[in-house]
């Protein structure tokens, strides 16, 4: 008898095809590892797609944060606004840096950080306000540009937002500088591995020299010519955060395929939020009216007072169904590290902490059969 494997839908679950493999042989084959042409190449495409003069890839988006802080001078003394409710390691990077993380509160229906609410965290010790375009939608930064005085700087967390528009422009171009994740759960991926990407042509200069150890090649040495060997000064504290070009090549058959991976997720997005809007206490994930969703991720939102269930219970049910689910994100001033050392309470921040107890995102990818959606809709109905 054969054994039929029950189901599973991923939450998420990256495309690798022939392209991809492919690429990466070529690779070891070339006897070329670490960051070269590849990687060049890479950020040369990614910088085109993204509108902007320079990408700089490096190992994560966290490491690629922690670059573009260190490269806007922030440090001690410093404080860096950020959302509540996201990846904790968009606050991580801030205390790194020996900075200071303010939270500010998210909008409920968007879940992005809310732009009066940056208003009341402004002091005269902060230096820069980190938009995150949480799950692909990109935060209100025309608004966020109009509050901000123009001495702050703008870092997009630009995780999970490959591809997404803010109106007709593109993530990643729309602050002073922004960062990319391809990590497998985000639209592309090379693994582990971040972009960041600016037209600030300082801030590149550092970012690129702090991920390769501080290392520059100095003005006098670049005229010299590529003859004789170049000896790099060292006048800066770095970082070893360089991509292989491994990395590079899987990011460059990847990247060829992202507008394909949005266009198929919004067919889908769309699906569901057709189907699943008649459930009345499960609220759909906001669209962008003018602008592209990049739908990292499907989150949606159970209404505690109306829905049969609790929000953890209801993705236990899932789960023994074969159908994977997760919360949205965290909301960080909630985790023991922050709550304690920044002596935070839960309700300071009370959007973020709703969003942190009912949001769930449902599987939504590349790789799922018609079947699969089909499947997950009908199991959401039949609870409803
Ligand atoms: C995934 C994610 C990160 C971290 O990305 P890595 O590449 O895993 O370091 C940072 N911020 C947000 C909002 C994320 O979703």
């Amino acid at each position: 008898m054969p054994v039929t494997k029950p189901r599973q839908i991923q939450i998420a679950s990256p495309v690798i095809g022939q392209d991809e493999i492919q690429a990466v042989c070529e690779v070891l084959e070339s006897g070329w590892l670490t960051q070269g042409p590849r990687v060049a190449a890479f950020e040369k495409k990614f910088a085109e797609i993204h509108g902007v003069k320079h990408a700089i890839a490096v190992t994560s988006c966290t490491t690629g944060l922690h670059l573009a802080l260190t490269a806007m001078g922030i440090g001690l003394g410093d404080e860096v606004i950020l959302p509540a409710f996201t990846w904790v390691a968009t606050a991580n990077v801030v205390v790194q840096c020996g900075a200071t993380p303010v939270f500010a509160d998210v909008d409920p229906v968007t879940y992005n950080i809310d732009p009066q609410d940056i208003l009341k965290r402004i002091t005269t010790h902060t230096k820069a306000v980190m938009p995150v375009h949480l799950f692909g939608l990109c935060s209100e930064m025309d608004v966020i540009q109009d509050i901000l005085p123009d001495h702050i700087k703008i870092l997009e967390d630009a995780a999970c937002a490959s591809g997404a528009m803010y109106k007709d422009r593109p993530a990643g171009s729309l602050g002073d500088a922004g960062v990319f994740s391809f990590h497998p759960r985000k639209s592309i991926t090379t693994g582990e591995g971040g972009m960041i990407t600016t037209n600030d042509d300082q801030i590149a200069e550092l970012a690129g020299m702090l991920r390769n150890h501080g290392a520059s090649i100095s003005e006098e040495q670049r005229h010299r010519g590529s003859k004789s060997y170049l000896l790099p000064e060292f006048n800066h504290l770095g970082f070893n955060c360089r991509m292989t070009d491994l990395q590079g090549a899987l990011g460059l058959a990847q990247l060829d395929q992202l507008q394909r991976f949005i266009k198929e997720r919004d067919l889908r997005a769309n699906w569901y939020t057709q189907e699943l809007s008649t459930i009345p206490w499960l609220r759909m994930p906001e669209r962008p009216c003018d602008g592209t969703h990049a739908w990292q991720a499907f989150v949606t939102y159970i209404d505690p007072d109306t829905a049969p269930m609790s929000r953890n219970h209801l993705m236990e049910q899932l789960q023994e169904v074969g159908i994977s689910t997760r919360p949205g994100t965290h909301a960080v001033h909630m985790l023991g590290y922050y709550a304690q050392r920044f002596g935070i309470k839960p309700t300071d921040y009370p959007r973020a902490m709703d969003c942190d107890h009912n949001t769930m995102a449902i599987p939504l990818h590349n790789q799922m059969s018609k079947d699969d959606y089909q499947h997950v809709v009908e199991t959401l109905k039949a609870m409803s």
